[in-house]
């Protein structure tokens, strides 16, 4: 297996692969980038089919983490970790314990957040052997109601603010009034994304696999649900992805008839090409991993224990970033996802090395 020759390796600083034989625990642990400071990113449990498999995941979602972060104008540098087995089925608090112990070893360079696979509760396991974890910690949330730890909420805040940036830039209109939205997966971000869209006054298709969910937003927010199948290619004006990856590909973009794309879920583009094929057709997408840093923005003021007023500020300059984007795309002539990359880049290669807030400096505070 390749690792300095991997097509995703991209000057990673640093790659440790774990293990544990009396729990089982195997995984792989990435930090791309501490230029704005110390590593922070999900720790994933997935059963991979092969390293090479869990490998090619982690250095490209720590890649993603500093680019995130660095949007978002966080001190925080771009790390993930992953666990290879089945959560369901390898996931034991001993297994959970010994990589927190492996996250103790990194004295800090790397922070983990609770992911697809692990959970709140699998974070403090781990929080028994390490102070490095995040995304842990009961306190108020950033509406002033109480927070578990779960960022779904403030994610759901920020991508209705970077919703209404990409309508204003649109459509030229901050008044979402008769505003038709059609919302792809209604879980724990994209039915709270509804519920602020419902209040301030647009229309809502929604469609979901499971049919609780969908009831639900028919029941409580008066949504009119669609299959599946139709949910992308509605004649509505916003369509917001908030369940899996890859929607937006060969087969959707051309039957899109939004004027915008603005969802939560993370790495819509199918292939990095999509993001010009968006913009040929006429749509303005505003980019995954700018209007879903409501997330990381939470885990990073928890860990600075920073005010919910602070928090909430934090996320409304998602708007101002999208913004930027749209602005810069207009006069280049570039798609909007390669400008968040290129704005991303100015935001964390400016930076020296350590220059951000540092793994002890953000160990104290956490
Ligand atoms: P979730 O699992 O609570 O919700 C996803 C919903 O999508 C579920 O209700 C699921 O049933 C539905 N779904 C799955 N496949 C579907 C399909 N084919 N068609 C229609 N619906 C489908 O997850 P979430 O926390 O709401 O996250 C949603 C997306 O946003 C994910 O891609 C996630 O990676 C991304 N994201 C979430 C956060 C966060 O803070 N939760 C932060 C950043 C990005």
């Amino acid at each position: 297996m390749n690792v300095f020759s991997h097509p995703e390796f991209d000057n990673h600083e640093h790659l440790s692969f774990v293990c544990d034989a009396e729990t089982g625990l195997k995984g792989i642990i990435a930090i791309h980038n501490t230029s704005r400071g110390a590593a922070l990113g999900g720790c994933r449990m997935f059963p991979y089919a092969s390293d090479e498999e869990a490998l090619r995941d982690v250095l490209r979602l720590s890649r993603g983490m500093t680019y995130k972060s660095a949007l978002a104008n966080l001190d925080l540098g771009g790390g993930k970790s992953v666990i290879i087995g089945d959560p369901r089925k390898h996931k034991t608090e001993a297994l959970l314990e010994a990589m927190g112990r492996h996250l103790e070893s990194l004295g800090g360079q790397y922070i983990a957040a609770e992911d697809s696979g692990t959970s709140v509760p699998d974070l403090k396991v781990m929080g028994r052997q390490t102070s490095h974890v995040a995304g842990v910690t009961t306190r108020t949330g950033f509406d002033g109601l109480p927070s578990t730890g779960d960022p779904s909420p403030v994610t759901a805040y920020g991508t209705f603010i970077g919703l209404k940036a990409a309508v204003k830039h649109k459509l030229g209109t901050d008044d979402l009034t008769g505003l038709k939205v059609a919302v792809q997966g209604i879980g724990n971000v994209g039915f709270r994304l509804a519920r602020y869209l419902k209040e301030a006054g647009a229309e809502l298709w929604v469609t979901d696999i499971h049919a609780d969910n969908l009831k639900r937003a028919v029941d409580e927010l008066g949504a009119t649900a669609v299959p599946s199948e139709d949910i992308l290619t509605l004649p509505v004006d916003v369509v917001a992805p908030c369940a899996m990856g890859a929607v937006l590909n060969d087969q959707s973009i051309p039957a899109i008839r939004a004027a915008v794309v603005a969802g939560a879920a993370n790495n819509l583009l199918d292939r990095p090409e999509h993001d010009a094929a968006l913009k040929q057709r006429g749509i303005l997408y505003a980019p995954d991993f700018a209007i879903n840093a409501g997330g990381i923005i939470d885990v990073f003021y928890e860990r600075t224990h920073g005010s919910p007023a602070q928090i909430r500020a934090h996320v409304d300059t998602i708007g101002d970033t999208l913004t930027e984007i749209f602005q810069r795309s207009d006069r280049t002539g570039l798609a909007t996802g390669e400008i968040a990359n290129q704005l991303a880049e100015e935001r964390f290669r400016k930076h020296a090395p350590g220059a951000g807030l540092t793994p002890s400096r953000l160990a104290r505070a956490g």
